[in-house]
């Protein structure tokens, strides 16, 4: 059981691992969180275990089939109760605050914060904020069938409208997009000023996507556009919408309009040009496409995929030398990198034989 970042398994001396995601991995019994070791850079999966479904006085809180011991010790994995509650009180006033249970989510201590959530519905099982969090703590560790019915029954008990956000996602997670666009939907008329609503409107298209619908999806995420000029999510989703649709011209106004915004951090922007040079190569306009490209590389100069990107497109305007340098400059970088051995490869016959 690890209260805090474990130690990095390849590295001689301790070095606490850096939280990364959660990764949907492993059995249902268990969720998985990815971790990074800073020092030599290896990424690191460490399984949890879920906990009871239904926390209870009298049942342990660490694995799902634990009741306790007269000790306070769990008869199947042997954790000690009071051992828990101490770990959840280091880092928390008890009953923990919702705050204090999402700063543990961020730090990757996840099943210290289902402890914390867990001890609350212990004391009460009808606590729709502690229902809410739970349900919120599953959808994030990508565990939502458990979480759906916590959710319902936090907003039974009048949970905030997040719950409904959030069982949304379960639902649309566990494939029933029809059951979430309800859900969603409802979220919408009940709570319209919903700070979430943009994102609420593009979750919605991606369930319409999910049923084939993609017109109607389109609709979606262009009102979650416009609900949120700021947010970079719909414009992503809008943007596969109409690019899987052949619609390059205008998925190509939608990165237009993305590249303008000073908010974006360096790898989305990077993303964006390279996308935008995509899309402009797809509608011949070549030199235009190598700007953007070259845009993209002044934010993220030491990407193979990015160096290739450009060499396709010099070849494509019969830059074959300055194409070459770019291959060279890719298999620099990633020297494992086949497709860009093969067009170098390819460009180098083809030079050959145009000079013979
Ligand atoms: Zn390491
Ligand atoms: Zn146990």
């Amino acid at each position: 059981m690890s209260w805090s970042a474990p130690n990095c398994p390849h590295c001689p001396s301790p070095s606490p691992l850096t939280f990364e995601q959660p990764v949907d991995y492993g059995p249902s019994s268990h969720f998985c969180l990815g971790w990074v070791c800073e020092r030599c850079k290896n990424k690191v999966l460490q399984l949890n275990p879920m906990g009871p479904s239904e926390p209870r006085p009298g049942v342990c809180l660490s694995c799902d089939r634990g009741e306790l011991d007269d000790a306070g010790r769990c008869r199947h994995c042997a954790q000690l109760h009071a051992q828990l509650v101490t770990q959840v009180e280091r880092e928390c006033e008890l009953p923990a605050q919702a705050e204090q249970i999402l700063a543990l989510r961020e730090r990757g201590l996840y099943r210290l914060a289902f402890h914390a959530v867990d001890l609350r519905l212990v004391a009460n099982p009808d606590d729709p904020e502690a229902l809410a969090l739970k349900g919120k703590l599953l959808v994030a560790v990508d565990r939502p069938e458990p979480a759906k019915p916590i959710l319902r029954r936090a907003i039974e008990l009048g949970a905030d409208p997040e719950a409904q956000l959030n069982l949304g996602i379960a639902l649309a997670n566990t494939g029933h997009p029809r059951e979430a666009i309800e859900v969603y939907e409802r979220l919408l008329v009940e709570h319209p000023d919903e700070e979430a609503r943009s994102f609420v409107l593009t979750n919605i298209g991606g369930c319409y996507t999910a049923l084939g619908e993609r017109d109607r999806a389109e609709a979606y995420h262009r009102r979650a556009v416009a609900a949120d000029l700021e947010n970079p999510g719909p414009r992503w989703n809008l943007f596969a919408n109409l690019f899987g649709r052949g619609r390059v011209e205008e998925a190509l106004a939608v990165l237009d309009e993305a590249v303008e915004f000073p908010f974006l951090d360096p790898d989305e922007r990077a993303n964006v040009c390279q996308f935008r040079s995509q899309m402009l190569a797809a509608l011949g306009r070549l030199d235009e496409a190598l700007e953007s490209i070259d845009d993209s590389l002044r934010w993220d100069p030491n990407s193979a995929e990015r160096v290739f990107a450009r060499a396709c497109t010099l070849r494509q305007l019969g830059r074959l030398n300055e194409a070459r340098a770019a291959l060279l400059r890719a298999l620099e970088l990633a020297p494992e990198f086949s497709a860009a051995r093969d067009l170098l490869v390819k460009i180098n016959r083809a030079s050959g034989a145009a000079s013979n």
